[in-house]
């Protein structure tokens, strides 16, 4: 059975590395990653192909940025050449990103089997591009895994076939029961100077929070109280520390000594970094899971979350809105102790990536 993977942005390498992996020592598959190249600099996207040992991509669509439409359009033109000389058996694409619903496409409109991994999320917020790339791609999926249980509701509700849905737990947190045990943390803490539990980790980079200037004016005057009583360590997305720049903010939070602003770290580096910390603010929506898993408490700067288990079982609390007074206070409060308890979600057991190939082999050709 031949597959095609398809990466394009950074939450997808961990994502399909250990599912690659689980396909290439199988002899039933013959497996190819196609890279769009959504992300293609050495920070967000070489490193993670050295580090999740994942092969060099069989193709590279060097698609770069530009507007959603133009990516989209892109990405379907370079892909569909690469998908009928290769006439694979399935198409596999995880997340919610441009790539994701762009290769869906192409691979439904040429009679292709599409697999969705980690299908079902639903923020119910349609202003999230990454809402709308969910929802349609799960409509044209043949393959849905799951997570967590719950988002078979959501899909039941859009009228997708029951047969089709099947919760097989998370390949994100396969890559991290992996890594874990390989990771240097005492390395980590030692180049960022620092020792475990006396610093927050934050990421930020939704549109919604760092494309307005209103936005990020909020996080920069929340980071900067934070950092008089506590460090932070801020790996900041490329997208972040444009707008940061272009309203003219980067530079005082760049001469906070208690703020490091540091480049978008390796996989290895920021689990070690995440691992540490006492508690983490983003808006991503892996690292709300990778949090609960590690048993580290997260603040989301979010109104919704696609992934509430992270909140019913996990360690995650939502921020109704980017309310500095609200955060600054929740923040007190948790490393003053006051922590919400959480637990492992059912099936992130490192072994997600097995089910699917399992499922894959024993009920491909009955579909
Ligand atoms: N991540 C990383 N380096 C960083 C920040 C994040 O390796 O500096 C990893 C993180 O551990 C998680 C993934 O990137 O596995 C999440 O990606 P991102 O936040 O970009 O996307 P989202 O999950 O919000 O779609």
């Amino acid at each position: 059975m031949k597959i095609i993977n398809i990466v394009g942005a950074r939450p997808n390498f961990m994502k399909v590395a250990p599912l690659h992996k689980e396909f290439s020592k199988n002899p039933f598959f013959e497996s190819i990653v196609v890279h769009t190249g959504q992300h293609f600099d050495t920070k967000m996207s070489d490193v993670f192909f050295n580090q999740l040992e994942l092969p060099i991509p069989n193709y590279f669509l060097g698609v770069g940025t530009g507007s959603h439409t133009m990516v989209t359009a892109k990405i379907m033109t370079e892909f569909e050449p690469i998908l009928l000389k290769e006439n694979p058996d399935l198409v596999l694409v995880v997340g919610d990103v441009t790539s994701t619903l762009a290769c869906a496409l192409v691979a439904v409109r040429n009679n292709i089997k599409v697999a969705h991994v980690e299908a079902g999320l639903r923020s119910f917020d349609r202003q999230m591009p990454e809402e709308i790339n969910r929802i349609l791609t799960d409509q044209i999926s043949d393959f849905l895994f799951l997570t967590e249980k719950e988002a078979k509701i959501n899909l039941l509700s859009e009228n997708i076939a029951e047969h089709k849905i099947h919760f097989v737990g998370n390949c994100m947190i396969d890559s991290l029961h992996y890594y874990l045990p390989k990771i240097d943390d005492h390395k980590t803490l030692q180049e960022f100077n620092l020792n475990s539990k006396e610093y927050i980790l934050v990421t930020m980079h939704r549109p919604s929070n760092v494309d307005t200037k209103d936005g990020l004016e909020k996080i920069s005057f929340m980071l900067n109280e934070i950092s008089q009583h506590h460090k932070i360590v801020f790996p900041i997305h490329p997208r972040t520390s444009d707008r940061l720049n272009h309203f003219g903010l980067l530079g005082k939070l760049k001469q906070n000594k208690n703020i490091n602003l540091c480049e978008p770290q390796g996989y290895l580096e920021f689990i070690a970094l995440m691992k540490n910390c006492s508690l983490i603010l983003t808006d991503s929506g892996g690292v709300q899971e990778e949090s609960t898993f590690l048993n580290i408490p997260c603040l989301t700067f979010r109104k919704t979350t696609e992934r509430p288990i992270t909140v019913t079982v996990g360690t995650n609390q939502l921020l109704d809105e980017l309310n500095p007074e609200t955060a600054i206070q929740k923040t007190k409060e948790i490393l003053n102790g006051k922590i919400k308890s959480g637990q492992c979600p059912e099936l992130w057991d490192g072994y997600a990536a097995s089910r699917i190939a399992q499922l894959l082999q024993s009920s491909f050709y009955a579909v």
